[in-house]
């Protein structure tokens, strides 16, 4: 495993970390779940990410009691969390959001599902329009300080916010945000790559980046129809499944394209998928999602294929993109 700094901080998170979105909760169980973070954990995965809001809190209570049951050492594993959506299926007022109240009670909550003392790192979801960002900041400043949480960022905030949040924390004394966790794949790029841009070098922004794989499109397994078993075949994620195949299947075209460049550089579309993603030096950690062992057990080869990216091949994948 490679284990790279989030952004400028001393946190060193392993360069491919795990998830639990949709997966933990919904597709897998208590035992699958145990077999994936043991096989996760022994490989040197040391960050497991979740949020408040998967499976309604069941990715999280389920992830905290695998990591209680596998007796993992406390410091050399980190654990998220993430507010913004709430974690009831139909919130009241204060169930969601920013406010200082929501992202203090569900802090607390996370820390209790997951079992754990402190959260390593947390994350604003989502910009919260109803909240000032000042309120916002400075709610995480106090989790900070009262030791419960380590490191707090964004995910999927507009640059400007971010800058906005930087501003209210530099004038104030505040503890700034360390990272943030936008989506980030050969099909979707812009935000991590021009967006954030100033961002990296004015502020040693982290990146924790979601759907390498764009919930598995780009491992070419949806380009002759939805398998049952997957998770864009799941009734629960048509929404995701529309989204993702809308346009005449514009996005799928764009991966039939890729397939014969992986094919050249004699491996799987997916491993090259994650690949061209830990290239990009501003990922601190390529969060993957896995609802089985050999997915996994897949993807964990990504790191070794990294060199095969040469100048000549991303500029063929650029090309093709
Ligand atoms: P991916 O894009 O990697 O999609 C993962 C899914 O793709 C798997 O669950 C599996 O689905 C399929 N898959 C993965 N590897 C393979 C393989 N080798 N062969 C075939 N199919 C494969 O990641 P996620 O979308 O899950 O995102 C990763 C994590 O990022 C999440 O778990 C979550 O923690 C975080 N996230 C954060 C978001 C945010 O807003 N901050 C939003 C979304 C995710 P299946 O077996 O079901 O077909």
């Amino acid at each position: 495993m490679e284990y790279r700094r989030l952004g400028t901080t001393g946190l060193k998170l392993s360069a491919l970390s795990y998830g639990a979105w949709v997966t933990f909760g919904r597709q897998v169980g208590r035992s699958a779940a145990r077999e994936l973070i043991a096989l996760a954990y022994d490989h040197g995965i040391n960050f497991f990410d979740n949020a408040e809001t998967y499976n309604a809190g069941d990715a999280e209570r389920l992830m905290g009691d695998v990591i209680a049951d596998l007796r993992l050492p406390r410091d050399a594993y980190c654990v998220s969390s993430k507010v913004y959506f709430g974690a009831v299926t139909d919130p009241k007022p204060t169930q969601r959001g920013l406010s200082r109240k929501h992202v203090f009670d569900a802090a607390h909550q996370a820390l209790e599902r997951l079992r754990v003392d402190y959260l390593d790192l947390y994350f604003c979801h989502r910009p919260d329009p109803d909240t000032p960002v000042a309120e916002t900041v400075m709610a995480m400043d106090l989790l900070v300080r009262q030791g419960k949480v380590l490191y707090w960022g964004t995910s999927e905030w507009p640059a400007e916010l971010i800058e906005e949040a930087h501003r209210v924390a530099r004038e104030n004394h505040f503890i700034a945000p360390s990272m943030e966790q936008p989506q980030y794949n050969l099909l979707h790029r812009d935000r991590v790559e021009k967006d954030y841009a100033p961002l990296y070098r004015a502020h040693g922004m982290g990146t924790t980046i979601w759907s390498p794989l764009a919930s598995g499109l780009l491992t070419g397994k949806y380009n002759d129809g939805v398998p049952d078993d997957s998770r864009l075949g799941h009734p629960d994620y048509a929404w995701l499944r529309d989204a993702l195949l809308e346009n005449d299947g514009a996005a799928l075209k764009t991966v039939r394209k890729l397939a014969p460049i992986a094919d050249g550089l004699g491996i799987p579309l997916a491993r090259m998928a994650l690949a061209w993603c830990l290239k990009n030096p501003h990922v601190s950690t390529v969060i993957l999602g896995a609802s089985k062992p050999r997915q996994l057990e897949e993807n964990l080869k990504a790191l070794d294929a990294v060199p095969l990216l040469t100048d000549d091949v991303m500029a063929t994948i650029d090309a093709a993109l």
